[in-house]
């Protein structure tokens, strides 16, 4: 019997499946490297002493998903495989539309026909919107404000529903706040095609010597310094939380919803320090204006996960800068060296 990983090849499904493999679980991984590289399967052999099957495939060519149901068992699915990019999301929704809800809706209906009742799905704190206070519950309104958003809060909708009339249907979604960090060894970690979006990445390529500066995305926010505050999560924390959260499903959960966040907000300025500390060296920075619909606060209550799961982030900020710092300066150029 084995947990099925779509977009197993990817920055968090990565981490998850050495934790998977070093708790003795049969891993099947299902990516279609759009975002990811094949080295990544050779490092996870090389981190966890085993080499989980690996089906290169989009799941939107459905025929050559479902095989992977004829010849394994699968018992399970933890569902990473998606678009994420909030920016290229409101220049191409359709695309965004089309790869994270048709395969999420083939996913469902060949666990339908399998008979897979376990399901753990990445959402993300996003759905939140402008959340009204900090820190956030997971019984907020939700509200989304770009299409990587709203695909998220569909599919948790389509989600909600199904387990309406399925009662053995088992659903993790999982509200993850800001994943940063990589495996301690340096061997894998997040890397983003062309410019990063993101505050942590783009930290280290300035830092590798890749981009000139950082740009701080506004400095007049209701904050403690004025920049905006998110709640950073260890890439392996939230890992973590993927296995707890099949332990739970295994015993019949039903649906159930978590936010995975440290509980802990710590603005931009906050992370250009931590970082600075962690690699010995400034990075330099310019404020600019604010970003299009960014927040000025996100950060996660997840008292809920830790009573229900018996779960709770371990790494600080410290060790989340000190371990990307260790993966970009290894890996200046990715999976490429
Ligand atoms: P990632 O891009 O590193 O990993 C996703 C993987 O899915 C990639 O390896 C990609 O090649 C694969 N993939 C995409 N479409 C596919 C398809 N149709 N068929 C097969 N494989 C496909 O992203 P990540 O950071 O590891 O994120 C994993 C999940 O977590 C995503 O669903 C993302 O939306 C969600 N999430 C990420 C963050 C974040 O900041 N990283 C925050 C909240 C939620
Ligand atoms: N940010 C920034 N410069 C960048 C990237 C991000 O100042 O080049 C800020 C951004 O405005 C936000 C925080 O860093 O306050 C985290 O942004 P990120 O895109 O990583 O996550 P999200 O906004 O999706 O939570």
């Amino acid at each position: 019997m084995a947990v099925l990983v779509t977009g197993g090849a990817g920055y968090i499904g990565s981490h998850t499946v050495i934790q998977l493999l070093n708790s003795n679980e049969d891993v099947i991984i299902v990516d279609d490297l759009s975002n990811s590289s094949i080295k990544v399967i050779d490092r996870i052999e090389e981190l966890s002493g085993k080499r989980p099957k690996f089906y290169e495939i989009n799941i939107l060519e459905e025929n050559k998903f479902k095989k992977i149901f004829e010849e394994n068992e699968i018992e399970s699915i933890i569902h990473f495989a998606g678009f994420k990019a909030v920016g290229e999301s409101v220049n191409k929704p359709l695309a965004y539309y089309t790869n994270n809800l048709v395969s999420t809706l083939i996913i469902l209906n060949t666990m339908k026909e399998y008979n897979v009742k376990n399901f753990v799905f990445s959402s993300s704190a996003t759905v939140y919107g402008d959340p009204k206070s900090c820190p956030i519950l997971e019984d907020f309104p939700l509200s989304t404000t770009n299409p990587y958003g709203t695909t998220k809060l569909m599919i948790e909708n389509i989600l909600r529903d199904i387990c309406k009339t399925d009662k053995k249907l088992n659903v993790g979604i999982l509200r993850y706040f800001n994943p940063v960090g990589a495996h301690k060894s340096g061997r894998i970690g997040e890397e983003p095609n062309g410019i990063p979006n993101n505050l942590m990445p783009y930290i280290t390529k300035v830092a590798i010597g890749k981009l000139e500066k950082l740009s701080i995305f506004g400095d007049d926010y209701a904050t403690h310094d004025g920049t905006g505050v998110r709640d950073y999560i260890h890439v392996e924390d939230l890992a973590a939380g993927h296995l707890k959260t099949l332990t739970k499903l295994r015993n019949n959960s039903g649906l159930v919803t978590y936010n995975l966040g440290t509980g802990k907000g710590y603005s931009v300025l906050d992370m250009v320090k931590a970082f600075s500390k962690a690699c010995g060296k400034e990075i330099p920075y310019s404020i600019v204006g604010r970003r299009a619909g960014d927040i000025a606060m996100c950060y996660a209550d997840s008292n809920k996960a830790k009573k229900e799961l018996g779960w709770e982030a371990k790494y600080d900020l410290d060790r989340m800068c000190e371990d990307s710092w260790r993966w970009q300066s290894n890996n200046p150029n990715g999976y490429e060296d």
